[in-house]
């Protein structure tokens, strides 16, 4: 019987499983092979995740963090909205190599005696009064204490077998790109390109993550597109797509690699049940504009481990009231900074004619005034996102709202309201 079993190992759960199996005897089990190869990931890593994982990782691990992120660009077909911090202080964060992150976490959970199965997937859950019976895909089962759902978009089914709802989702791509370093900052100034073009899509943006030797360039897409589809998407972007040739210009990437998954949003309604939590990506705790999920996956791990220390110290039997702290304390920490990207997500995402233009004049007025730039500096950077300020956003939201021609403020005026009020 293990105390604690952690289905998938991507950052929610490596981290988690890292942090918890110095205080209980834990199994963390993987679907993907692992052994053979971590698949990579070029990601933005904000500065504002770092107390989250302080405890484990080195900031300054260059395997795990190639460079330092101090310059992101939100571009329009007119704009480029560029906060660069050395305008202001400290770097916004790191670009992290993410598999190596999680190579790194998963070492140390091992080093401390956790157990790691890779390359299994777990198909069906059996509920008993005093513990939860997982069965693999072979047929083989394990039995635990607690179960901790860190299976991202991945694990629906599992997640509604256990009685919780699943998150919004939609189809995302992305690839990568390899050249030369220099070749690459030749190419591309800012580590961080987010660029919204409702011809792309009306649900989320066109990125470039810039590594050291490979960039990350992909978009969000629609509810159930098809692979075949987002990805011929992706080749005509790439090919024809003229704002982005100079950026991939020389660079080096085999269509075929293109990898495409399901991501989520919206928070569902409850993190926990009896014996039960779930973390990150598969509570759909990602931000709704920016798809920040790195940030959620630590911190929910964060605070699923402070949560459960004092329960393993005193036997608990894992109750949903016990485990309702979890729940409070990642709406706490968490939800002040989510309001900004719902209100942004309101205001862009949707098939309005007029959202490309109102994404013109936002990269305008970065461009122009340097106190929007410093809030959104103090966000990337800011260590206690409970007390994130959102009259920041508000001014932000006010001048941007100011910028827009008579017509356009009549008609999307109450549009801007609800957006404060999200
Ligand atoms: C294109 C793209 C770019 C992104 N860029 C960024 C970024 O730059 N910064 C950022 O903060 N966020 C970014 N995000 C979001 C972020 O990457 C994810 O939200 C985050 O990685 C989710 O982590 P997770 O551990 O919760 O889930 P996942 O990383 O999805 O891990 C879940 C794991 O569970 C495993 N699993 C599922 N079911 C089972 C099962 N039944 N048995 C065993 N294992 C199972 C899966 O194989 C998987 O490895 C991006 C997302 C996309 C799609």
């Amino acid at each position: 019987m293990f105390d604690v079993i952690v289905i998938g190992a991507g950052v929610s759960g490596a981290s988690f499983a890292n942090k918890i199996s110095k205080y209980a005897k834990t199994l963390l089990i993987e679907a993907q092979d692992y052994e053979t190869e971590i698949p990579i990931r070029t990601n933005i890593f904000p500065e504002h995740n770092r107390p989250f994982i302080q405890n484990e990782i080195d900031w300054e691990n260059s395997s795990i963090f190639p460079c330092k992120h101090t310059k992101s660009n939100y571009m329009s077909d007119e704009f480029n909205g560029v906060i660069d911090s050395t305008e202001f202080g400290i770097p916004l964060g790191n670009i992290c190599y993410t598999e190596n992150l999680i190579g790194e976490l998963i070492n140390q959970f091992e080093q401390q005696g956790g157990n790691f199965n890779s390359n299994e997937r777990i198909s069906k859950i059996n509920r008993h009064s005093d513990h939860l019976e997982l069965i693999n895909a072979k047929g083989v089962s394990y039995s635990t204490k607690l179960l901790i759902l860190a299976t991202g978009s991945r694990g629906f089914d599992l997640q509604r077998s256990l009685g919780f709802e699943i998150p919004d989702h939609y189809t995302g791509t992305y690839l990568h790109l390899f050249g030369d370093e220099n070749k690459i900052n030749e190419n591309i100034e800012w580590n961080y390109t987010f660029h919204i073009n409702p011809k792309i899509s009306w649900n989320g943006p066109f990125f470039f993550n810039k590594g050291k030797e490979r960039i990350s360039a992909g978009f969000l897409g629609e509810k159930n597109q098809s692979k075949e589809e987002i990805i011929s998407k992706l080749e005509r972007i790439l090919k024809n797509y003229k704002p982005i040739q100079p950026f991939i210009e020389g660079l080096k990437y085999n269509l075929s690699s293109a990898v495409v998954g399901d991501i989520s949003k919206h928070p569902i309604k409850r993190f926990s049940n009896d014996r039960v939590l779930v973390l990150g990506e598969a509570a759909g705790i990602v931000t709704a504009f920016f798809y920040e999920g790195l940030l959620p996956g630590v911190a929910c791990a964060d605070i699923a481990t402070n949560t459960l220390k004092a329960l393993l110290e005193k036997g608990s039997n894992f109750s949903r009231s016990e485990l309702q702290k979890y729940d409070q304390e990642v709406r706490r920490i968490l939800m002040p900074y989510f309001k900004n990207g719902n209100a942004l997500e309101y205001l862009i995402y949707n098939e309005g004619s007029y959202v490309k233009s109102l994404w013109r004049l936002y990269t305008e007025l970065l461009n122009e005034n340097k106190l929007a730039r410093k809030y959104i500096y103090e966000a990337y950077i800011n260590h206690d996102l409970a007390n994130h300020n959102t009259s920041n956003d508000r001014y932000v939201g006010e001048k941007w709202f100011g910028k827009l021609p008579v017509l356009s403020k009549i008609t999307l005026s109450p549009r801007f309201f609800k957006a404060m009020l999200l």
